[in-house]
């Protein structure tokens, strides 16, 4: 079985992607950790991220990188952003999010393009959603957490920045499948959204079977 699970920044798409892969007992892909980890080597590289050339000569990931806590900062996001915009760079990073999606048994994947470009035929999507205010409050519990001095404006900013970029990009924005099932996350706890799309990758599950 493939889930493919999108939506914006900070919207809990990764926490209910991750819960749904121990749910099903399924691998879990991040696909956003790929793009940071591109953008994260063009800043090492003193590459300049706006440049395709630049960019995808940083589309060799190696698991060191990757494994890299750094990769979560929220400057770290605006580069992946910056990179992600490329056609290049996502034509860079296709396939090993094809290959993971279609391993033998399935998989999880969460980004912004999986149920519209990586996995269109997956069994189950979901569009992972939530305010702007509820979402930056989230990211600055997560970013002060780990002891970052950010501000509530800042990281709006930066939520709002990223929206904005992700949705207007030409190749595969960030955009709700047609098929795919919306779960706000906005007034929900984390059990309450992790129930709710559970309930929802079942209905669609028993969909296909009896449409079948
Ligand atoms: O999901 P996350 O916030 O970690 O993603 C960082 C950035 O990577 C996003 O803002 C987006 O620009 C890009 N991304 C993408 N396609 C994906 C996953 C992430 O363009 N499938």
């Amino acid at each position: 079985m493939i889930i493919a699970v999108d939506g914006p920044a900070a919207s809990g798409k990764g926490t209910v992607a991750r819960a749904l892969a121990r749910h099903y007992n399924l691998p879990h892909l991040d696909t956003g950790l790929l793009y940071r980890a591109v953008g994260y080597t063009v800043r090492r590289l003193e590459l300049d991220p706006r440049k395709e050339a630049d960019a995808v000569a940083a589309c060799d990931l190696d698991e060191l990188t990757l494994a890299d806590p750094a990769l979560r900062d929220d400057d770290v996001g605006q580069l992946a952003s910056i990179v992600s915009a490329h056609p290049l760079v996502r034509a860079a990073l296709f396939q090993r999010q094809k290959r993971f999606a279609n391993q033998v048994g399935g998989a999880v994947l969460d980004g912004r393009d999986i149920g519209t470009v990586i996995a269109p035929d997956a069994d189950a999507k979901l569009f992972v959603k939530a305010s702007a205010a509820v979402r930056a409050r989230r990211r600055l519990a997560e970013l002060t957490a780990r002891g970052r001095e950010v501000t509530y404006e800042q990281v709006l900013a930066d939520i709002r920045a990223r929206d904005a970029r992700d949705s207007a990009r030409s190749t595969a924005p960030l955009t709700q499948a047609a098929d795919a099932a919306s779960l706000d996350t906005s007034a929900l706890s984390i059990d309450a959204a992790v129930a709710r799309a559970v309930a929802l990758v079942e209905g669609r599950v028993r969909g296909r079977s009896t449409a079948a």
